[in-house]
């Protein structure tokens, strides 16, 4: 069987979020199983590696009247084939997204994609496509592509890593990039709340669709969390899967992981562990003490990510006998806001403003707990890292939040870390008391927590097995 990913990014090449982690482990692991994997991103500037990547072909493609240049570039790791879609125009430009031209960028991408396949001979079964970036991929094979020789029996996976962000633009461009008739639109097939939604295209023609967590797989269908999509979603709702992410256990890996101070793992993280957390502090600029609870966030400085709540209780936690680590970068005013903390409490809290994959991996492996209080998680792979890694989560109980963390039952000695339901900063805090307590008053407890944690099973796994199953149903 061979499955084509068309996505925006991936591990090792380029990384903005979660989205990168899966698209550089799934194929990996699907390959062990005997699939064979393909992926295909756009070539930015930006990308490691870029030197390694052998020159394949070049061909034009059309979006709307205009022929624009394609180099293919191609690079194979870990046993999957990586193909580099070029144009300078659209790629080369720092970073990944953001720029007023993005409809058209990946317009461009998407078309490349679906000409790869035929330049190239692909001879794919399943194409399995990631967020709004390829979304539009699935609408334009169906009316264009499929009847076309080569073409004909390609089945379309589509998964949501986070419905949040749909590619909504001028309904102009249904017709202006995507050559395809306005009818497509006027028929409610692209048409969402007056816009072209790419997101709902393929929501509509993929023939399955996916999401990261069985429990976003039923939040998506409620008004709360659909962001406007659940009565789209609830139409497909028996051919919507969630299927939980795993982490990449060769690469996060805390006994081989390179960019610690001391190595550990499960046996012996006691006297480990605490080597890291020295570092750590020193490294970080907080009193070096490895006694009292270290906790960490990395994040993208975001609502989802519930800063708000953070920001809403930073300074009363460091009343607390408590040290607190932040990593992230985003939105001005979060970044702003946890400056004007960090300065009062030197020593007590450290704010790192910036995207440092080293420190994150420091992060996970010199902290006690991590706090990870979002408004929604369609996966979330900070908190699987954090267990990892022997550091506690402290989670909202939402999508992948509540589906790799369950709740500590000190009676039977169970769980992986603490959780609180709503989202409520009196209950997140209530609940870092608590995981506060067991850390000072319960050492074994606290212990097992964290051995469980490391020894928990959150690998690619499983999940593949549950994708590979889902590419077999639709064969
Ligand atoms: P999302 O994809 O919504 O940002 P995830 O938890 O799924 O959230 O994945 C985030 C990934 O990005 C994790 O691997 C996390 O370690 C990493 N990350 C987030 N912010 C930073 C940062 N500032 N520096 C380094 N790594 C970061």
């Amino acid at each position: 069987m061979r499955v084509l990913f068309a996505a925006s990014e991936a591990v090792p090449f380029i990384k903005s979020g979660g989205l990168a982690d899966v698209i550089g482990a799934l194929p990996k692991e699907l390959t062990k199983k005997g699939v064979e994997a393909l992926v295909v991103l756009p070539k930015y500037s930006d990308m490691k590696m870029s030197d390694e990547l052998e020159y394949v072909t070049s061909y034009d493609i059309y979006i709307g009247w205009r022929k624009v240049y394609c180099g293919i570039f191609k690079a194979e790791v870990d046993g999957v084939v990586y193909y580099f879609i070029d144009n300078e125009t659209y790629f080369r430009r720092p970073g990944l997204y953001g720029y007023h031209d993005d409809n058209e960028r990946f317009a461009f991408f998407d078309f490349a994609v679906l000409e790869l396949i035929s330049h190239l001979n692909l001879d794919i079964d399943v194409l399995h496509l990631h967020d709004w970036q390829t979304a539009m991929i699935a609408m334009v094979y169906k009316e264009r592509y499929s009847y076309f020789p080569g073409y004909e029996n390609i089945k379309i996976v589509f998964t949501i890593h986070n419905i949040a962000f749909q590619g909504k633009c001028d309904p102009k461009l249904l017709t202006d990039l995507f050559s395809l008739d306005s009818y497509l639109y006027y028929n409610g097939n692209a048409r969402h709340d007056d816009c072209l939604n790419m997101m709902k295209a393929a929501i509509v023609y993929s023939d399955i669709i996916t999401t990261v967590s069985p429990t976003y797989a039923k939040e998506i269908l409620t008004p709360e969390y659909g962001e406007g999509l659940h009565t789209v979603l609830e139409l497909r709702r028996y051919d919507l899967y969630g299927i939980l992410n795993g982490i990449d256990y060769d690469i996060n890996n805390p006994e081989t992981d390179g960019s610690l101070v001391a190595n550990f793992n499960s046996d012996n993280f006691r006297v480990e562990k605490v080597k890291n957390k020295l570092a750590l502090q020193k490294e970080v600029g907080l009193e070096q003490d490895s006694r009292v609870p270290l906790i960490g966030v990395v994040t993208r400085l975001t609502r989802q990510k519930g800063l708000d709540l953070i920001l809403n209780k930073l300074e009363l936690l460091m009343e607390e006998e408590v040290q607190v680590v932040i990593l992230g970068a985003g939105d001005q005013v979060y970044e702003q806001a946890l400056k004007d903390v960090a300065w009062k409490y030197d020593g007590k809290l450290s704010v790192q403003l910036k995207y440092d994959f080293g420190l994150s991996c420091r992060i996970y492996g010199g902290t006690d707990m991590f706090l990870m209080p979002s408004l929604f998680e369609p996966c979330g792979l900070s908190q699987m890292m954090a267990l990892r890694y022997g550091s506690v989560p402290i989670v909202r109980e939402t999508g992948g939040l509540k589906d790799s963390v369950p709740a500590f039952d000190d009676e039977n000695q169970t769980g992986l870390g603490f959780s609180f339901v709503n989202f409520n900063a009196e209950e997140m805090f209530d609940t870092i008391l608590y995981a506060l307590h067991v850390y000072y008053n319960n050492r074994e407890s606290w212990d097992d927590l964290v051995k469980r944690g490391m020894n928990a099973k959150l690998d690619w796994e499983h999940s593949a097995q549950e994708y590979l199953k889902i590419y077999k149903s639709l064969l």
